[in-house]
């Protein structure tokens, strides 16, 4: 019968690898509760409508990329494409603002795209962000920015470079937009087919676009930080000011706008040389029109999210162990009938004390039971044969020593304690 494969564009974490995303995790867990957010785990799947509400219909995550399908009872699902609008769904629902006007959320979730298969684009990856819910000060962004690169701080990851931008708020954003399309339309017929669907709709994509004679074509674009309205443009005064303060190196993009509909103000993004000029590692901003969008109480807001396969990808570039590898602690091996309960009883005592302990299941000879202990990078290898049993005692190879000696039965786990 044919073997069934994985379905493309999706892995297999391996044990070699799990141990690197554990470690990950629980750096991102560690960092994310200093800075005071909590965990929160949504379905993953939701109704269609909420991201085609909160991401935007002509948004390509929106017209191209969504795993969509209908359940039996004909309501149309989508398994997760990203986290802002279910946390905000979440939030929402919940009604989270109920005991504090200020809410600090943060996740760690599987998403799912249906991108075209290539290096470093996966149809299910993984992402864990933060969301601050509540405030519109220019410090609350400071602080989801600070946060992200704090957690790549202590992973390791070196090398990071900041970049930062203001998309505006509505106010600004309509005389910008008449500006940026006076710009365009002279050359509209030269810009790339989804650059000229965007035009009227929303030309502010069109900066966004990676195309290369779309990318010169707006070498001469006006600048929306440019044209910020008042309160727009003391916000990122601010946000630069507080940035300063905490000494957080950035560099300004006046044409980062980020794929998202939904920003206001605020947008970032953190990017590594180690996964080329298109990939960033982190990408965040402001969205205080999200939470209307949805239906729910006005709610200004500000997040990150940032790709974990990405993270290890920077770090392996950059030579960083993220989880030594780990050995087994205790092997236990039996050869007489007499022998196996006993061993099956220390192997249970020395696994409650906290040992990773094992023994074979394969009725393999002393001799490969030693040689699987050794290939398992074993501390201490513990025999239990007929001279053991009459002596009521256990023998154990300290197999970094090269050493054997010999322990009461009923104190191994105990007298165990001085050799570790
Ligand atoms: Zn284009
Ligand atoms: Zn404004």
């Amino acid at each position: 019968m044919k073997q069934l494969k994985r379905i493309k564009g999706t892995q297999d974490i391996l044990p070699e690898d799990s141990v690197k995303w554990n470690a990950l995790e629980t750096i991102i867990r560690k960092v994310l509760n200093h800075y005071n957010f909590s965990e929160l785990r949504t379905p993953i799947f939701e109704q269609t409508e909420l991201f085609a509400r909160g991401i935007g219909q002509l948004t390509d995550i929106v017209s191209k990329e969504m795993y969509t399908f209908q359940d039996r009872s004909k309501k149309m699902l989508t398994l997760k494409p990203e986290m802002t609008a279910p946390i905000m769904r979440a939030y929402q629902e919940n009604k989270l603002y109920a005991a504090s006007q200020l809410t600090k959320i943060f996740y760690i979730a599987p998403l799912f795209r249906q991108e075209r298969p290539q290096a470093g684009r996966l149809r299910q990856f993984h992402q864990f962000g933060a969301e601050t819910l509540g405030s519109a000060d220019p410090g609350a962004d400071v602080e989801i920015i600070d946060t992200a690169l704090s957690v790549y701080r202590e992973s390791g990851i070196k090398n990071l470079k900041l970049k930062i931008n203001s998309v505006g708020d509505p106010l600004c954003r309509v005389p910008y937009k008449k500006l940026l399309q006076d710009y365009i339309r002279p050359n509209l017929g030269d810009y790339c087919e989804d650059c000229q669907r965007r035009f009227d709709e929303n030309p502010m994509r069109i900066l966004d676009c990676k195309n290369e004679t779309c990318t010169s074509l707006n070498k001469e674009a006006p600048k929306l930080a440019e044209n910020l309205c008042p309160d727009c443009q003391t916000h990122y005064d601010a946000l630069k000011k507080q940035l300063h303060i905490l000494e957080i190196p950035f560099e300004e993009d006046p044409y980062l706008v980020r794929g998202l509909d939904y920003y206001t103000r605020t947008v970032f993004e953190i990017t590594s040389d180690a996964l080329g000029a298109q990939n960033a590692i982190c990408g965040g901003g402001r969205y205080d029109l999200l939470a209307e969008e949805l239906g729910g109480q006005p709610t200004p807001a500000v997040g990150f999210a940032s790709g974990i396969e990405r993270m290890i990808m920077v770090a392996e570039a950059q030579g960083i162990e993220l989880a030594p590898k780990q050995g087994l602690d205790v092997f236990l091996i039996g050869m007489d009938a007499e022998a196996r309960p006993l061993i099956l009883q220390q192997l249970k005592a020395l696994r409650q004390a906290g040992y990773r302990a094992d023994k074979d299941y394969l009725g393999r000879s002393m001799k490969a039971q030693m040689r699987e202990a050794n290939r398992q990078k074993t501390r201490f290898v513990v025999i239990i044969g007929e001279d053991e049993i009459q002596r009521k005692e256990v023998s154990v190879k300290l197999m970094e020593k090269g050493e054997q000696i010999r322990l009461p039965y009923d104190a191994l786990v105990t007298e165990l304690e001085k050799y570790k």
